[in-house]
């Protein structure tokens, strides 16, 4: 699966894709009344199926829905399913069931095979209107999916998924490796590699600081207001692409190095309370969802190991236990093995390294006979 995506021009017949999305929030929203009062009567969770027949036969009498394909008005059921599912899964876990939104909030619609022509060039054929977008890449693929979405300053985007598989083969190293998250240094590597977190919110957060204050010193809804508070949103996402950018690079290079890659997994609920709103900059769990994809690629294997084992707290060289120490000290001395001035975070991953390894129930000679062979 690939996920392509374009921006439209801006066009004033944009408005008919705006009201598409505005008609959509119309129905979904319906649908969550029908799911409520549906429980309230019955007691019970209301079929998929059912439900997509109700709208479908309503759809045949409110003129405002037709503008909405009949495959995204599917979808739109669909998606609420999913919502309810994962209620039904997590709600001891606190997962709320999906609520009413605001249609000016409301993002998007997704067509499957129908409802839409991409046209060559840079034009595409949605509904009966033709609009342009900035066609940046060759599409690969059959597509899946065609989602039209909006974000939060208003500009349309077309997400096109394809099932177009990229062929990547990544070379084999023989080589495992543990990591261990920090806050000063981003990742440290088993091997003794460091890799430092570029820290874009430090860079960026005089500019952030600078936009918000200008956003409050303006009269709340007034014209400078808004323009003040859509430039704060660039900021953010301007960011916030900068970093992703960075971390699919690092994720590249850790995979072309490394055949299998050890993790702790974490508990960022945990992390937030011991280290403040740093963790939340830096997105561990943000830079590992795309660690897996790259590595899935490429052949290669994420591995995490139970947040229960002691890698901080283990000694790497002897395996002594160390259950008083603190998040103060920066370096293992290990009053069994005598082992000095270790760094806590590379001691942490030799554990993690090792730990995993013989969970998966590999060892370093056999990957590199593997490496060898290959
Ligand atoms: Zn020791």
């Amino acid at each position: 699966m690939k996920t392509y995506k374009f921006k439209l021009y801006q066009a004033k017949k944009n408005k008919y894709l705006h009201s598409c999305i505005n008609a959509s929030g119309s129905i979904y929203n319906h649908c969550i009344a029908l799911h409520k009062r549906y429980y309230r009567m019955f007691g019970e969770h209301l079929n998929m199926y059912r439900l997509m027949k109700h709208i479908a036969q309503l759809r045949k009498r409110i003129k405002y829905w037709q503008q909405v394909g009949s495959q995204a008005v599917q979808d739109i059921c669909q998606r609420i399913e999913k919502a309810y599912q994962l209620f039904f899964k997590h709600n001891k876990q606190g997962t709320k069931p999906p609520s009413f939104k605001k249609t000016r909030k409301y993002k998007s619609f997704t067509l499957k095979q129908a409802g839409y022509k991409l046209l060559g060039g840079n034009r595409i054929k949605i509904g009966k209107i033709t609009y342009n977008l900035a066609l940046s890449r060759n599409i690969r693929g059959k597509i899946k999916t065609l989602t039209v979405k909006r974000n939060s300053l208003g500009e349309l985007f077309i997400l096109v998924v394809t099932d177009h598989v990229e062929e990547q083969f990544g070379v084999v190293t023989g080589k495992i490796a543990g990591f261990d998250f920090g806050l000063k240094t981003f990742l440290t590597v088993s091997d003794g590699t460091e890799i430092e977190s570029p820290l874009f919110f430090n860079q960026f957060r005089s500019l952030l600081r600078k936009a918000n204050k200008n956003l409050s010193s303006k009269q709340k809804g007034s014209k400078n207001w808004h323009k003040a508070k859509n430039h704060l949103t660039r900021l953010h996402e301007f960011i916030s692409n900068k970093r992703k950018d960075w971390f699919w690079k690092l994720a590249h290079d850790l995979t072309n190095k490394y055949d299998v890659l050890i993790f702790e997994n974490l508990n960022l609920k945990g992390m937030k309370r011991l280290w403040g709103r740093k963790v939340s900059d830096l997105s561990f769990a943000t830079f590992l969802e795309i660690l897996v994809c790259v590595a899935n690629n490429k052949g290669k294997t994420v591995h995490f190991v139970d947040r229960f084992f002691a890698s901080s707290k283990t000694c790497s060289c002897c395996g002594y236990l160390n259950k008083e120490l603190s998040l103060k000290e920066r370096k293992w001395n290990c009053p069994s093995c005598n082992t000095k001035d270790i760094p806590r975070d590379l001691n942490a991953a030799i554990n993690l390294q090792r730990e995993g390894a013989s969970s998966l129930g590999l060892d370093t000679v056999r990957l590199s006979q593997i490496a060898s062979v290959a």
